[in-house]
């Protein structure tokens, strides 16, 4: 083995500098620094090459980490960066935004009272290094193709299943109802988490080899579906989740109750320079404003690190379970609270109150009872435990729902879940229509950006095989 590996016992695990709480809340630039070549060579350096890497395992791509990794440690990083590339498609942006303490940095197995390895930053720094040493390249087609692919969504999924594809050579359209490439990762993830420049430059690699990006059509109003898949040999959807979960509670339709997506999206369009006028009339503007953020997921606390820097007056999270049993990643929770935001576990809401407009969320206390089927305790309401939380903005961010596909698409043929998720053959990635293949959110429900690159590189492997057995179909009936 190297004599750069195995250093946990002398190097603590180190993440990068993380800007302070003060200054960084002063704008929606990312709040982690990068590693330095040392820092990075030093934290790689860490692993101890276990024979049973846990850490690949538990990474939905199965990443070579401590290939990489030992790599890392030794200053190869072309050949780091060629290894990372080979199974994921944006690892500088996993590297950013995959909760990977419930991954791989969950499964590092180090050593019993050693801390993981920081394996998202490294990852992170090999391919910011790859791309300032011109490594990062367009996909390159060995050959052409004359089939064409079709895919529907420019999110992490769609932008993944269409770099595979490039990279086999088909023609290769994406379709987006959005004007920007990205799906959630331009409009719904704040860029203190994940700069915007970051997803521009996967896009601008994309259409620089060929992939090309029709923006602003929505499939099913702008052009059928049927037109699509007449269109091409193969049809891929990927178009996330984005029915907002509501609340059933009195008062829930007044004013300044905003979904948690229209209100992040108008952020990230306000740090893109486009006009927003709801943002600039106030409706999606929490400068000023009491903040109540109601849900416990990654959206939630997005929102409320939003609100912080948008200069709120006070901003609350409101969860119905503890914080031990919350979905949002735990980073993200304990940034959100050095950024001064104050959660109130076990509470949720009753009632909204006000005339016309929100001004406060009678909330009620919670109990957490006996585990359910799915096994998590089911939350009870503690009697007489109403109390008043003053909120002139209250955010909505309970989850997503798939869209009905079927009837937007004019597909009733289009199988779906009891949810509304497209069923699909998981060993094809096919949808019960021939040829049409699906990837992502709207295959699994609200999931993670990691999820949605191995789907669409899933997807876009099946397409391949689909569309070489049928253009074989005539060549082998000839060879008869
Ligand atoms: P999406 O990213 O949703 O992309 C779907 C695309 O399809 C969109 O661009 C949409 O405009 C387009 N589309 C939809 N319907 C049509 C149509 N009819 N015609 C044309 N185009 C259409 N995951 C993480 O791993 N880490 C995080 O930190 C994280 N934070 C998140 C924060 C928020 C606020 C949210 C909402 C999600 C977060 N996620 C996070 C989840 C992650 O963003 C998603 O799992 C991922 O983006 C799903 O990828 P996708 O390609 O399936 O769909
Ligand atoms: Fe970890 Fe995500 Fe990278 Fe996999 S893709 S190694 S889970 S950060
Ligand atoms: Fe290295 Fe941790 Fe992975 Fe083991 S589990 S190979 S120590 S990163």
């Amino acid at each position: 083995m190297s004599s750069k590996m195995l250093k946990f016992v002398t190097t603590d695990k180190k993440m990068p500098d993380k800007r302070g709480a003060e200054a960084r809340v002063q704008d929606f630039d990312e709040i982690y620094d990068e590693f330095d070549v040392t820092a990075a060579e030093d934290q790689a350096g860490r692993c101890s090459q276990c024979g049973v890497p846990f850490c690949q395992i538990n990474c939905p791509l199965h990443n070579n980490i401590p290939d990489w990794l030992m790599l890392t440690a030794e200053g190869r990083m072309e050949e780091a960066y060629r290894l990372s590339a080979q199974t994921n498609n944006m690892p500088e942006i996993c590297g950013r935004i995959c909760p990977q303490d419930r991954l791989c940095e969950g499964s590092c197995v180090i050593e019993k009272g050693f801390e993981s390895v920081t394996i998202g930053a490294v990852e992170k720094h090999i391919t910011e290094t790859a791309f300032e040493n011109g490594w990062v390249q367009p996909p390159q087609p060995v050959a052409e193709r004359p089939e064409s692919v079709g895919i529907i969504g420019a999110g992490p999924a769609g932008l993944a299943a269409a770099d595979m594809l490039r990279q086999r050579g088909y023609q290769v359209t994406v379709y987006d109802r959005y004007d920007r490439v990205g799906g959630l990762l331009i409009y719904g993830i704040p860029g203190f988490k994940l700069e915007k420049h970051v997803v521009q430059r996967r896009h601008d690699l994309l259409a620089d080899g060929g992939v090309t990006f029709r923006m602003n059509v929505d499939i099913g109003v702008d052009i059928s579906f049927a037109e699509i898949r007449e269109a091409h040999d193969a049809v891929l959807v990927a178009t996330g989740v984005y029915k907002a979960r509501d609340i059933n509670a009195p008062g829930v339709g007044m004013e300044g109750i905003v979904p948690a997506l229209d209100y992040l999206t108008a952020s990230n369009r306000k740090s893109l320079g486009d006009a927003v006028p709801d943002f600039d009339s106030g409706t999606l503007d929490a400068r000023g404003r009491d903040v109540v953020v109601i849900g416990g997921g990654d959206t939630a606390m997005d929102c409320v690190r939003t609100a912080i820097r948008q200069e709120a007056k006070s901003v609350t999270c409101l969860y119905r379970r503890d914080r031990a049993n919350m979905p949002g990643s735990q980073r993200e929770v304990a940034n959100a609270e050095e950024e001064g935001v104050v959660f109130k576990w076990l509470s949720a809401p009753q009632a909204f109150l006000g005339d016309n407009h929100v001004r406060a969320v009678q909330a009620q206390k919670i109990h957490l009872g006996q585990p359910d089927a799915t096994g998590r305790q089911v939350p009870q309401i503690i009697e007489d435990s109403s109390h008043d939380i003053p909120a002139d903005l209250v955010i909505k961010a309970l989850g997503f729902d798939p869209e009905d596909l079927p009837t937007m698409f004019g597909a009733p043929e289009l199988s779906v879940s009891k949810w509304g998720t497209l069923d699909i053959d998981w060993r094809t990635m096919m949808t019960s229509l021939p040829g049409v293949f699906a990837a992502g959110d709207i295959v699994r429900g609200a999931s993670l950006v990691v999820w949605g690159v191995r789907d669409g590189r899933d997807a876009a492997a099946s397409i391949d095989s689909y569309i070489m057995a049928q253009s074989d179909a005539p060549q082998a009936a000839a060879g008869v």
